[in-house]
């Protein structure tokens, strides 16, 4: 096992490394989001070779307009919270790439990494730290036009709407955020919701009496997102007496929740009855060297401080086993 004792660093100086396809890392963490890099930090503070490759730094706190409840700040934007993540992991001599994704683990002694720019990357242990990412609605249409009015992500793409005519699918907290967001830029605001009521926080229910420009249509799904090369209309089913209409709009923003990205996996470890890959009190997997961490776990409350906690347990998990086990 190779040592790593440069810890006394700038701490405005990036000090990442490239990845290299000819080290073998003692941990490879793939994911970018709160859990992969406080276990990125663990792990350089421990002094083992360490690897971070992600298609995105923060995952879906680069999304979230406003953290609130992560100990230190009482109000952070998430996007400023990424850019702290970025530069605190940036500081060690840590092998990084961002931009990338990982298509393929090969789980043997020295582990493998198969990234889509062809490279494939080596170590000892793997931290998976993947996360969640927004589920389809999985009706013709919405493949063909995401990004060209069909959106999953109201705080990233809300402004895009300004005076124009949008749908929210979804009554749960992040579909009445989003809808929220988007009330306040649209002309108007369409909220679709499943069963007969919305599951979202009183208090954010409570806040769509502040707006005019929003309906709610109870016990209705979406069918079919129809227009030509941009959104023009959705049809929606009635779930009570099967009758379908058409409603004319500019976007449709879809919020039904999230599912973990745990296929790079699937068949290699454990998953749980809802795709979580199943891990025990110190982030370890049914598979011995591959530890797992944050919101594509079993572990319950998908929360960045949680995630965080979570990074920094496989961390010193992944540590522990390479000074026992290797
Ligand atoms: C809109 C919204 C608002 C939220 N607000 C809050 C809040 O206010 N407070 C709070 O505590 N929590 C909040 N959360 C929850 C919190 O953001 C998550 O619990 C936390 O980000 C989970 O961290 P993670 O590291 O496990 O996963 P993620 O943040 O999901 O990060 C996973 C990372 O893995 C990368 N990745 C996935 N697959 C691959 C692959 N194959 N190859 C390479 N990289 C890959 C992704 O690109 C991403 O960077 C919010 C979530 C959302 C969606």
């Amino acid at each position: 096992m190779e040592l790593n004792f440069n810890l006394s660093v700038m701490p405005q100086d990036s000090r990442a490394l490239p990845l290299d396809p000819d080290v073998i890392y003692d941990v490879l963490i793939i994911g970018g989001g709160p859990a992969s890099m406080t276990a990125a930090v663990y792990c350089m503070r421990k002094g083992v070779t360490t690897g971070l490759v992600t298609t995105g730094i923060g995952g879906q706190v680069a999304e979230t307009s406003v953290v609130e409840n992560y100990l230190g700040y009482t109000y952070i934007e998430g996007i400023e919270l990424v850019d702290k993540f970025r530069e605190h992991v940036k500081q060690f001599e840590i092998g990084f790439g961002e931009g990338i994704i990982v298509e393929q683990i090969v789980n043997e002694r020295i582990k493998k990494a198969v990234l889509d720019n062809g490279l494939t990357l080596h170590a000892r242990t793997l931290i998976i730290s993947t996360g969640k990412s927004p589920r389809r609605l999985n009706v013709p249409g919405e493949r063909e036009l995401a990004g060209k009015g069909v959106a999953y992500c109201s705080i990233c793409d809300a402004p895009l709407f300004k005076g124009k005519k949008v749908a929210v699918v979804g009554g749960g907290n992040s579909g009445i955020e989003s809808a929220i967001d988007l009330a306040r830029v649209a002309e108007h605001v369409t909220i679709i919701q499943f069963l007969d009521k919305l599951t979202a926080d009183k208090i954010l229910i409570d806040s769509l009496n502040g707006f005019s420009n929003l309906n709610i249509i109870y016990e209705h799904e979406v069918s079919e997102i129809h227009g030509n090369n941009k959104v023009e209309s959705i049809t929606v089913n009635s779930r009570k007496n099967g009758t379908t209409a058409g409603i004319e709009l500019d976007g449709i923003f879809i919020e039904i929740g999230l599912i973990p990205n745990s296929g790079l996996v699937k068949g290699i470890v454990d998953l749980n009855e809802f795709g979580e890959i199943q891990i025990d009190c110190s982030c370890k997997t049914s598979v011995p060297g591959i530890f797992a961490a944050g919101d594509v776990t079993s572990v319950p409350y998908k929360q960045i401080i949680i995630a965080g906690g979570e990074g920094a347990k496989a961390a010193l998990s992944a540590c522990d086993y390479l000074l026992r086990e290797v």
